[in-house]
């Protein structure tokens, strides 16, 4: 028998019995054995996010114990001011995070730290190798940050001992390579010992002094008091920042708060920091990231804000204390008068939460609106990065369609480049005006030459520009704002609202006068259109597609369209300019010249391309083609 077969032996049986008495030995799993190669041998510049971590669960477990002790009361040990305790021990090279939290029976250390497959720690090595993401400003959001501390240890002894009465003490051992140990422990108090065993990369936080920065860097806002040393006073500010008075804070840490909370490296766009006493007492603070979109790597993984009762966080992610719509909003809310021993579902329903939806509901909109007002270039930001949601509320909410309309801003033909308001529209229509007209195009550069501005410009009336995808769905809803209705340019009821008597005569006259000329067009695109007419609406455009005025209006087609892939739009009616040179010159060449049906395929593909729903824009090329060649001849 070899000396090697012999060790083999000897591992496994290690693996699987007691050695001795005390101390019983465990198998890391696989992924956490790659997890924790990577974070021994690699050196990091911020390796304090350690501390970060570990005060972080520390925190967690004092916070669980909050709870405990609210709802349980019976059989919890001892009840000392809760905190957490730092020390370092410079001839043994150690450093000690202590917390009186919740603590651990064995079960749960075995389940926490180590045997059973830890979801997170696959996903995190994902993370890892599919991004270039820096590993230890993520490694918290992947329930893995307690092996963080490997990056800073060689040895890791964790004592714990679990809130009830009469639980044992644990210790945990491990160096981080293959297996950790499990023995009992002296710990005689409740709650969590975790010594770490400097290794020589690490020494610096053997100071003091460097560890109360990371603290102050990253755990500031921590609501326990993280004491290090021999100091009395705590290192951390504590208090949560939204429950201090406005007055009394610098921009400067409603910046850091939000980075701190949500990992965005970007500053908020903006931020409302609201205290109420009436109708419900609360605090809030409320932040609109700068984006969207959140990173993978954001700790908030989910919409929702954050629901504290009396400082104890009850929900993490509350979707109910805002409209569907304001989900993008990040923060907290935190209020004195919602019961602590709630269910997520009776949460809901309570008339306090339905009180303090409605009072930061309207306070968002109106910070929103003064935004808009005096800082317009931050609300053009905003309204770039956020429209669709509002203009998805005013087509879906019910209880907040009317109040959202309040948010909304247009670009104009008078005002391509600013973003104008409803009220801003309305105060500059001309005598006469009497509806909001707007214009529906599939972007803003086909919107400021499209032919149904040109009856407008004539009448100095100012058009909405109404190009993204959901403004379809939201005009289906929004039928009138401060009573006054709104009006489609492109729909038949507004020009014939425009037209007067005499110019009705006119185009009857001029209808005789050009009958060869619409009868060629309707001979050359026979059923792409439902009708060829003449008009004297247009200007500077040859021709223009109105609707039919059948049942259909432009925003249903649109929305149909958006729905349903093969829905087939009715046809429009295409409308010639008889007085455009264009037209002109092509009712005076002869029926059988080949250049006029190629002239009014084309005219009629230029007006599908200005209403967005030309189907193949490319397919125009050959016919262009021989048109320059025909110029040329
Ligand atoms: P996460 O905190 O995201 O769950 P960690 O790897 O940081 O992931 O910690 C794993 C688990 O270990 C925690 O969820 C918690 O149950 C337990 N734990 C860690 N530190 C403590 C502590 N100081 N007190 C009690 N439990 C702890
Ligand atoms: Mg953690």
């Amino acid at each position: 028998m070899g000396a090697d077969f012999a060790s083999i032996i000897f591992w496994e049986i290690l693996k699987m019995t007691d050695i001795n008495e005390s101390a019983q030995t465990f198998q890391f799993q696989t992924e956490t054995k790659q997890l924790l190669k990577i974070l021994i041998h690699s050196i990091y510049t911020d390796q304090d996010v350690f501390l970060r971590e570990l005060i972080s669960n520390a925190s967690d477990a004092l916070t669980r114990l909050k709870f405990v002790m609210l709802t349980e009361k019976e059989g919890v040990d001892t009840d000392a001011d809760p905190g957490v305790w730092i020390t370092v021990d410079k001839e043994n090279k150690t450093i000690t995070i202590r917390d009186n939290g919740i603590g651990m029976t064995r079960d749960e250390i075995v389940e926490n730290l180590g045997t059973i497959a830890h979801s997170g720690v696959k996903q995190f090595m994902d993370a890892i190798t599919e991004s270039n993401a820096n590993l230890t400003d993520i490694i918290g959001q992947f329930g893995v940050g307690f092996y963080s501390a490997f990056m800073v240890a060689e040895e890791i002894e964790v004592h714990t001992r679990a809130y009830k009465k009469d639980e044992e003490a644990i210790l945990w051992r491990s160096n981080g390579e293959e297996q950790y140990t499990l023995e009992k422990s002296d710990k005689k108090d409740r709650g969590t010992e975790i010594i770490l065993h400097l290794n020589e990369n690490a020494e610096e936080f053997l100071e003091e002094y460097r560890v109360q920065t990371a603290i102050k860097k990253y755990s500031d806002f921590i609501p326990y008091p993280i004491v290090v040393g021999d100091s009395e006073e705590p290192v951390n500010r504590q208090t949560a920042l939204w429950r201090q008075t406005p007055m009394s804070i610098e921009e400067e840490e409603y910046k850091n708060f939000y980075q701190q909370y949500t990992m965005d490296f970007e500053a908020p766009l903006t931020k409302l920091h609201l205290t109420i006493d009436a109708p419900v007492q609360m605090y809030s603070l409320l932040y609109i990231p700068s984006n969207p979109e959140r990173t993978m790597f954001s700790p908030r993984q989910q919409d929702g804000l954050e629901l504290y009762a009396r400082k104890v966080l009850i929900q993490e992610y509350t979707l109910d204390l805002l409209p569907h719509s304001f989900r993008f909003i990040q923060g907290v809310i935190d209020s004195e008068d919602i019961p602590l021993n709630v269910s997520r579902e009776t949460i809901q329903s309570t008339r306090v939460m339905r009180q303090i939806k409605k009072v930061i509901t309207s306070r968002v909109i109106s910070h929103l609106k003064e935004m808009q007002r005096k800082e317009s270039s931050d609300y053009a930001n905003f309204w770039e990065a956020y429209q669709q949601f509002i203009k998805e509320g005013i087509a879906t909410d019910d209880e907040y369609s009317e109040k959202l309309t309040d948010l909304l801003v247009f670009h104009t033909n008078k005002q391509p480049d600013e973003w104008i308001s409803l009220d801003q529209y309305i105060e500059a229509m001309p005598e006469g005006q009497e509806k909001i007209y707007y214009l529906l195009a599939a972007d803003y550069s086909s919107a400021a030459i499209s032919p149904h501005l040109e009856l407008m410009e004539e009448k100095d009336y100012e058009v909405l520009f109404l190009a993204e995808d959901v403004d379809p769905f939201m005009m289906l809803r929004l039928q009138n704002y401060k009573e006054k209705s709104f009006a489609n340019i492109a729909a038949e009821e507004v020009n014939s609202d425009e037209k007067t008597d005499d110019s009705q005569k006119d185009d009857e006259k001029e209808e005789q006068e050009h009958m060869g000329l619409v009868s060629h067009f309707k001979s050359t695109l026979s059923e792409r259109v439902s009708d060829v007419r003449l008009t004297t609406r247009l200007a500077r455009s040859p021709a223009r597609l109105v609707d039919a005025g059948g049942e259909m209006t432009q925003e249903m087609q649109r929305v149909y369209e958006m729905l349903n892939r093969d829905f087939e739009k009715p046809n429009k009616v295409l409308e010639i300019n008889a007085a455009h040179p264009l037209i002109q010159k092509l009712e005076q060449l002869p029926e059988d010249d080949p250049r006029s049906s190629l002239i009014i395929e084309q005219i009629f593909e230029d007006t599908l391309l200005l209403e967005g729903i030309h189907p193949n824009p490319a397919s125009m090329i050959e016919r262009i083609q021989k048109i320059m060649e025909a110029s040329l001849e």
